[in-house]
């Protein structure tokens, strides 16, 4: 019988919220809840997509999971280390087995080091390499990425929007990551060079095997890259499951208004005629209930009472929502 795979990652019950603290609690205003109880789980080499509207909570969990932002509570373990209450040992042993590739490529560089320095910056910190092999790493990294070795002597300010994120992503690789978490990383690049950023992200995940956690709201590069989904809403994961099930039978609303907003995902599927109305609540005063109701057609009266709904049972496709998965298209 063959052993259950093992994820590389797995997270269970996290929060962050920010505030809410204060010796007098008469002036203490509430916490603002950017990410609530959730759980998930990356297997090895694979890709998780996070997507979800601006401030739902993507970026603030992925900073956490790699340690890199505040953690309010919650389990995390890595590679079979429990780096939630890590020590700085354990800690370390993440940075030198996962990375962080950043929106904005000029932002994520020191504008006053060249290229191939902020590479071998990292090779030095996590001492992948002895000393007289540096330079010869850092070609190779650049290569990797579709560039020649020349641009170790350019600075980020002397190469296009496309080529400083390939450095980053150079950078990143640099420490031979088990797990990238790519946080809207070609958001802001023109949609010619996207693709060929995404191209490379694939071309790397078959080489290497790495798994990536890719955090966009652009739902049709998410299609393309991603194994699984995880969509959220309010800081919660609304909806999580393989790619292509998310995408032609949502089974939240949530999920369903986002993918009909967009024209040219699978027109003829059907999906509801239910664009995403209005702005969503504010994470400091979260509806009670289901913190979509406001928003849902779907809604019914018990919607805004009680507790959250949970992801339903284990299965590859869950969502959160009390109605019935056929109920979701119309
Ligand atoms: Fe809509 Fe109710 Fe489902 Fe929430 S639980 S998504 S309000 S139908």
């Amino acid at each position: 019988m063959s052993a259950k795979p093992v994820p590389l990652l797995e997270a269970t019950g996290l929060n962050v919220h920010f505030g809410g603290k204060g010796l007098i609690p008469a002036l203490r205003t509430p916490p603002l809840r950017a990410v609530n109880d959730v759980s998930l789980s990356v297997m090895p080499g694979e890709t998780l997509g996070l997507v979800g509207e601006s401030g739902s909570g993507k970026s603030t969990l992925g900073r956490a999971i790699l340690r890199l932002g505040e953690l309010t509570s919650g389990e995390i373990n890595f590679d079979g280390v429990d780096i939630a209450r890590a020590t700085l040992g354990d800690l370390s042993q993440l940075r030198r087995q996962s990375a962080m590739i950043f929106q904005d490529p000029y932002g994520a560089l020191n504008p006053r080091m060249r290229v191939g320095d902020a590479i071998a910056e990292v090779l030095r910190v996590h001492r992948k390499v002895p000393p007289e092999w540096v330079a010869d790493r850092v070609a190779k990294l650049l290569n990797l990425v579709g560039l020649d070795a020349g641009y170790a002597r350019s600075r980020p300010l002397d190469l296009s929007g496309g080529q400083c994120q390939r450095v980053g992503i150079a950078r990143a690789l640099a420490v031979e990551p088990k797990l990238i978490v790519a946080d809207e990383c070609v958001a802001a690049l023109d949609v010619s060079i996207q693709g060929q950023i995404i191209n490379l992200l694939m071309d790397l995940r078959e080489q290497i095997g790495m798994a990536i956690i890719f955090i966009a709201h652009d739902l049709a590069i998410v299609r393309r890259l991603c194994d699984r989904v995880a969509v959220m809403y309010l800081g919660r994961i609304v909806e999580t499951g393989p790619t292509e099930q998310v995408f032609t039978t949502p089974r939240h609303p949530y999920t369903a208004s986002l993918l009909s907003a967009i024209p040219d995902i699978d027109p003829d599927r059907g999906l509801p005629e239910n664009p995403l109305a209005g702005e969503p609540p504010s994470p400091i005063a979260l509806p009670s209930g289901c913190a979509f109701h406001p928003r849902c057609p779907k809604a019914l009266p018990v919607c805004s009472t009680g507790e959250p709904p949970q992801l339903g049972p284990d299965g590859p496709h869950r969502a959160a929502c009390i109605l019935p998965p056929g109920e979701i298209r119309s």
